[in-house]
């Protein structure tokens, strides 16, 4: 497998006349969890949708292993999405709504069976294919949207806040359950977040994100015992 690469290079993205991400870089390497951690409205989302291509830059490029990403088709992007609002289909079961990417892309029925159960077992949901979401607590929701991100075998994933909407104690267990999914696969990931905590716990490098720019970028340990400006010392420092 060639070594996946994604560089942001020299982005910057403007709506009318606000700049929302301004002149920014970032190299991620193959098998890399970063969270892109910063107050609401610091562009965090704006990169992340670049990167998925529902958003053109500006200015500057995004390349993956070296092309840009305008010049991939999407299947060799090989990115997988998860949002915080999951978007099921009310009306499908788990075992549909994870097949859904499958059948829109053609796939065979005997290989959307197989692929379908592949998934729901890494997700741990394969007790509740036949549920619909109304049956579903709300973790298990986030986790069918996980295995739909998943069910390509994308090799990086992107998560926007995924776990915005759940409560403490699930959150807790989805941050250790994405965690090890992000170990065993040996997945690339790119978390967006606003939770301090959550990005300490899970990141191999946090993206501190100040109004369009990357205030800071390191390891867990240096962003909290070695925050570069007050911005940064103050925004680690804050409690939820
Ligand atoms: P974050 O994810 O860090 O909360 P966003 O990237 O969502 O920040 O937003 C950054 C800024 O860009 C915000 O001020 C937001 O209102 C603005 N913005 C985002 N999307 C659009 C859009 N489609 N049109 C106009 N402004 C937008």
């Amino acid at each position: 497998m060639a070594n996946l690469r994604i560089r942001f290079d020299r982005i910057s993205k403007s709506y009318g006349n606000l700049r929302v991400v301004d002149d920014l870089s970032l190299d991620i390497a193959e098998g890399e969890f970063v969270s892109l951690l910063g107050p609401s409205g610091s562009g965090k989302t704006t990169l992340l949708m670049m990167l998925a291509g529902f958003e053109q830059p500006s200015s500057g490029a995004i390349l993956i292993d070296g092309q840009p990403i305008n010049d991939l088709p999407a299947h060799r992007r090989d990115m997988g999405v998860v949002f915080q609002s999951y978007a099921l289909f009310p009306h499908m079961t788990v075992a549909e709504n994870v097949a859904f990417p499958l059948q829109m892309r053609g796939t065979g029925r005997a290989e959307i069976r197989e692929r379908v159960a592949r998934v729901l077992d890494m997700v741990q949901l394969q007790t509740l294919s036949d549920r619909r979401p109304a049956q579903l607590s709300g973790g298990q929701q986030q986790r069918v949207a996980l295995a739909r991100a998943l069910v390509f075998e994308p090799r990086v994933v992107l998560m926007d806040e995924p776990l915005g909407a759940l409560d403490k104690q699930l959150r807790e267990q989805m941050q250790l359950d994405i965690r090890a999914l992000h170990n065993r696969l040996g997945l690339t990931i790119v978390f967006v977040t606003h939770d301090q905590s959550e990005a300490l716990t899970m990141s191999d490098r946090i993206a501190v994100f100040n109004r369009g720019r990357i205030a800071q970028i390191g390891s867990p340990r240096a962003i909290y015992d070695e925050p570069r400006s007050r911005f940064v010392a103050e925004f680690i420092g804050e409690t939820n």
